[in-house]
């Protein structure tokens, strides 16, 4: 018998949720009587722990994928995906080139050592590539007066027909917290951007969830690159993912494998640093943090068993948790426990409760957990 317990991935739910970003897009570009952006569905990391096989078949519909591993985007390109693969960190050492010519993938170039790198490359096709800007995000890109000159070299590549350039990017920092701080994001790409009337990708997922989407659009060919609202979790800490009508990908369920009683001023696991203050049942569940839950969850964490919502008590140990059973008399051993996801806690409340964010925990689930695919 294998635990009991389970990653159940829902390839419908993707599914849905890029029509979800698709019409907000489509709204947004029709009230400015302009045509609506194409859509990169980010898959990197593994697509945010969904599996890069459910997500070619879920984001069919995507007008291309974007990611960063070499291996995740061949895949990709193995499981039949004919449409653009943009690589968000372009390729790492000249090596790569071949991999990035064989099959037929979009680099960005952020940095001078790149560009070098394609100086000595002969390609039999140009590769198509996408300019970074650094515009306050500090992370990947070309920053400031460092722009014209990597686009001076791009464009000497270009004519040399190694490169077929096709746009220019750049990353937000805050598009989830602070408008005044990517509005002026918005201002530098706009003074930097070499190539304005080519295409463009600025938004992530947060961006493309704003109210005023339409200050993100332009008249120009425009790529939007949203990741985790795809996977049913939201990019705000105080807006839900529920609340933009997006749905769950992921459930992480376990079941309960033994029950305590303990009496009030009895500790808990680990530390005892939860210690019952009156006669308490307590649900042991076959998911711990070698499975991908986050150790540093609270007592108060909440979670879902046989239907009804409880809290964690205690520490995370390495193969299970325990769960408040008081008042829910029905569950006992064998009952399910959802720990996030589908009629379970949404897994940003578990992530806040954690002190960190969904995507931190949608990717974490380790491999030895076995995925249903629904
Ligand atoms: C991860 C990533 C995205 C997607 O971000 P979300 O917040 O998940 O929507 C978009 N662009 C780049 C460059 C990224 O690295």
């Amino acid at each position: 018998m294998p635990r009991p317990i389970s990653l159940t991935i829902d390839s419908a739910a993707m599914t849905h949720n890029l029509g979800v970003v698709r019409q907000r897009l489509e709204q947004a570009a029709h009230a400015l009587q302009r045509p609506a952006p194409y859509i990169w569905a980010v898959i990197k990391a593994n697509a945010y722990g969904h599996g890069v096989q459910p997500a070619v078949q879920a984001f069919a519909q995507a007008d291309g994928l974007a990611m960063l591993d070499f291996n995740e985007a061949i895949q990709c390109r193995e499981l039949g995906w004919q449409k653009p693969i943009l690589l968000l960190e372009g390729f790492f050492a000249a090596d790569d080139l071949a991999a990035v010519q064989t099959h037929q993938l979009s680099v960005v170039l952020h940095h001078d050592e790149q560009l070098r790198q394609l100086a000595h490359c002969r390609p039999q096709q140009p590769i198509a590539a996408y300019l970074k800007i650094n515009t306050g995000m500090n992370r990947l890109g070309f920053a400031g007066p460092d722009v014209a000159q990597a686009w001076a070299r791009i464009q000497a590549l270009q004519a040399q027909g190694v490169v077929r350039f096709l746009g220019a990017m750049t990353h937000f920092a805050l598009a989830d917290e602070s408008r005044p701080v990517t509005l002026q994001q918005i201002n530098a790409f706009n003074q930097l951007n070499p190539a304005p009337e080519a295409a463009f990708s600025v938004c992530n997922s947060a961006a493309t969830l704003q109210t005023d989407l339409q200050a993100f659009l332009s008249a120009n060919e425009q790529w939007v690159r949203p990741g985790i609202c795809l996977y049913g979790a939201s990019p705000f800490a105080e807006q839900s993912a529920a609340s933009f009508d997006l749905r769950p990908a992921q459930t992480l369920e376990a079941e309960i494998i033994s029950v305590q009683q303990v009496q009030a001023g009895q500790g808990v696991g680990y530390g005892h640093t939860f210690e019952a203050t009156e006669a308490l049942r307590i649900g042991v569940v076959a998911c711990g943090y070698a499975d991908g839950y986050p150790r540093h969850a609270p007592t108060g964490t909440p979670v879902v068993v046989a239907g009804q919502r409880s809290r964690l008590v205690g520490r995370i140990s390495m193969d299970m948790l325990t769960i408040d059973l008081s008042g829910i008399n029905q569950a006992g051993v064998g009952s399910k426990v959802v720990l996030w996801g589908r009629q379970g806690p949404s897994v940003d409340e578990v992530a806040q409760a954690a002190g960190t964010i969904g995507y931190e925990l949608v990717t974490a689930v380790t491999p030895r957990v076995p995925r249903l695919l629904k």
